[in-house]
Formats: C-alpha cells, sequence, structure tokens
C-alpha cells in the first residue's frame, strides 16, 4: 500500500517513515500543503497520514480541498492539538481516524489497516483465491496452508491484486502502488515481481493479460 505522509516535523516524519516501510509500505513523505496537493493530484494512494499545523495552507485545508474534489482516500489525521475541538474539526472536515503525538508506530499501522479494510467494504482481515490466502492483519500470505515468505513489494502486489480480484490490474497501476516518487525502478522490475510471485504461489495464480496489465481470479 502506498501511503502519503504530510508531516513537517522533520523527526517525526522520519520515524513514521522509517517504521512504516519496515512494515512494507511504500511512503511518499511530503512536508507543507501545497506539495501535499500536487501529490495527491497525480497519485493514488491508499492512505493519507496528515498533520494539522502546517507551513502555509494548514492540514484541515488539505482535508477540505481533498472532499471536495470528491477523493474518498481514507485520511488519518495526526496531529500534536490535542484539543477536543480539532479533533472534531478534522472529523467534521472528512477524516477518518485521528493519532495524537506521540504515538505508537504499531497503533498507527493498526489504524491503517482498520482504515484501509473498511474502504474495500470487508470487516474480515483474509482475502482468498484458490489455495492463495492472504492475512492482511499479519501481512502474510500462504500457499497449500504453507508460509509462502514474500517480500514486502511481493506482498504488495499480490494485495493489489487480491483486493480487486475478477479486474484488470495494469502495470502502471501496480507501479504506482509499488514505488515512490523518488525510486528508481527497472524497466523490467514488474516482470521480475510477477515472475517470482508465479514460482511461490503457482504459475496459475495470476493470469497476463499482454499488454494490458494482470489478474488474479476468485473462483478457482
Ligand atoms: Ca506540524
Amino acid at each position: 500500500m502506498r501511503i502519503l505522509l504530510v508531516e513537517d516535523d522533520f523527526m517525526l516524519g522520519e520515524a513514521v517513515r522509517d517504521g512504516l516501510c519496515q512494515e512494507g509500505y511504500v511512503v511518499d513523505w511530503v512536508q507543507d500543503g501545497g506539495t501535499a496537493r500536487a501529490a495527491l493530484s497525480t497519485t493514488a494512494f491508499s492512505a493519507l497520514l496528515l498533520d494539522l499545523g502546517l507551513p502555509g495552507s494548514d492540514g484541515l485545508s488539505v482535508l477540505r480541498w481533498l472532499r471536495q474534489k470528491g477523493h474518498t482516500t481514507p485520511v488519518v489525521i495526526v496531529t500534536a492539538r490535542d484539543r477536543v475541538a480539532d479533533r472534531i474539526a478534522g472529523l467534521d472536515a472528512g477524516a477518518d481516524d485521528y493519532l495524537i503525538k506521540p504515538f505508537d508506530i504499531d497503533e498507527l499501522g493498526a489504524r491503517l489497516r482498520a482504515i484501509t479494510r473498511r474502504v474495500v467494504g470487508r470487516t474480515e482481515s483474509t482475502l482468498t483465491a484458490g489455495e492463495v490466502v492472504l492475512d492482511m492483519r499479519q501481512r502474510l500470505v500462504t500457499f497449500h496452508g504453507q508460509p509462502t515468505g514474500l517480500t514486502a513489494r511481493e506482498y504488495a502486489v499480490v494485495e493489489l491484486l487480491m483486493r480487486r480480484a475478477g479486474g484488470l490490474v495494469t502495470r502502471a497501476e501496480i507501479e504506482e502502488e509499488l514505488y515512490g516518487f523518488e525510486d528508481e525502478i527497472a524497466s523490467n522490475a514488474i516482470e521480475v515481481h510477477i515472475h517470482n510471485l508465479r514460482r511461490k504461489l503457482g504459475p496459475r495464480f495470476i493470469t497476463n493479460l499482454k499488454g494490458r496489465g494482470y489478474r488474479v481470479d476468485n473462483d478457482r
């Protein structure tokens, strides 16, 4: 999952980015509202972590702008302002959840999993396609009941394909999910991931729709 982190505190931003990267998320970190809007205009994120106190336009105005544009991206407000009024204003403006600084990175991970599950309309935390089972809570994929030892990026590919099971997922969408703005992407990177996933999850798990993208079916 690709997360946009909007945080002007350097130490906190770095800690959150590193913590989430270790959990396998792709994190794009920006430090002001204008850059956040630019990123949100061009890129589909799985969730937005939004500090309220930002230089220039503050977090609340970014949130209102996002919702006015009709984007339903889940938003977690991350703020030091523990006054009730700020939390209410954030929730009224369309935030899905909030965290008060300082917070535990594990709690942030749990909140992110909860809100992204809500967005795909699921209350359970596993996805199943044939003999492949993905557990979003543990970020674990099994094949015929055995752990598969996927890398973080392989996991992200499988999660994306399984969330959209039955539908086409383009190569560009996979790249967008896996790589941040600053990452270098080898031209065959996605093909390499797909190749390794076929090796680990069986050759029939992912269908390659030549030149268009990839698909996982629910019903095998
Ligand atoms: Ca701040």
